[in-house]
């Protein structure tokens, strides 16, 4: 019996990084999932389908698009109604776009906030009545190092992120006395697409070579001089979602090689 064999979690943002191997840590662990992202859908049907076949549990498929709140509230009726309960909340799809607060495109800037912070809320609010009823839920926002600390070039990220941390401490309040525990986890650097694609518009706003950009900006803010994995994020989520966990609420965590302590 895995640790969360009863449960039925979703994560959003879960059809590539960060994302992927929380659902396929919680899979491993019993839990029935609902995955959602945008991509391939041959791709997306094949880790979705992977994760039944790896961990022998069910796995969902929602398509629906963190920019839209509606889409977000649907996502969650339909993962509850599909699975009876939805217990366990990831709220992890993000984007990053690095530019300039002169020259950083104002669609971009509004499209970070409603993807990074602004789903957090609807999924919250839909989320949390069928936990509180049931007097047991966790919700783990995916935040980020940009939720303790600034870097320049990336504003709207770091806005959305510090106010991911405020929607935590708020939620972790009012769900306290019903069982329900509220976190982030603020990864540093992490492997992933999301990392390796701002890599092209970081050296032209530093006018750095890839290596430079790497090892100077990327690395240098991590004393272990270590990227991040997404399994050990992973673990941390898991650790989350356990009974030993559930005094830890209103949180946020770093897992960022040190990076914070600075
Ligand atoms: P990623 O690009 O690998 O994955 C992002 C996921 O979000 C994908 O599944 C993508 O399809 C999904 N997504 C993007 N836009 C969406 C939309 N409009 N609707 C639905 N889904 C959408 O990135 P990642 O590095 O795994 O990032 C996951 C989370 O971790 C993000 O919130 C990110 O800010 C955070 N984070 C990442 C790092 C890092 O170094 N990689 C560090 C700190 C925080």
């Amino acid at each position: 019996m895995g640790l969360l064999s009863s449960k039925n979690a979703l994560v959003t943002g879960s059809t590539s990084g960060i994302g992927l191997a929380i659902a396929r840590a919680f899979a491993a662990e019993g839990a029935n999932v609902t995955i959602n992202g945008l991509g391939d859908a041959a791709a997306i049907e094949a880790e979705r389908a992977a994760i039944e076949a790896d961990f022998g549990v069910q796995c969902r498929y929602s398509g629906a698009n963190m920019m839209n709140g509606e889409d977000v509230t649907a996502m969650i009726e339909q993962a509850e109604a599909a699975f009876g309960t939805l217990d366990i909340l990831v709220n992890n799809a993000g984007i990053q776009h690095v530019a300039p607060i002169e020259e950083f495109p104002d669609d971009k800037w509004e499209a970070i906030i409603r993807i990074n912070l602004v789903a957090a809320f609807y999924a919250i609010k839909a989320a949390l009545p069928g936990m509180k009823a049931r007097k047991w839920g966790r919700i783990i926002n995916t935040s980020s190092a940009h939720a303790l600390v600034a870097s320049p070039f990336k504003s709207a990220y770091v806005s959305a992120k510090h106010g991911v941390s405020g929607l935590t401490k708020t939620v972790a309040l009012e769900a306290a006395e019903h069982g329900v525990t509220c976190n982030s986890i603020a990864p540093g650097y992490v492997w992933t697409p999301l990392v390796e694609k701002q890599i092209p518009d970081t050296m032209k706003a530093r006018g750095m070579t890839e290596q430079q950009v790497k090892h100077d900006v990327l690395l240098a803010a991590q004393p272990t001089k270590e990227f991040v994995t997404v399994d050990e994020i992973a673990a941390l989520a898991v650790f989350l979602c356990s009974d030993a966990a559930k005094q830890i609420t209103g949180a946020t965590l770093p897992v960022d090689g040190g990076w914070t302590a600075q």
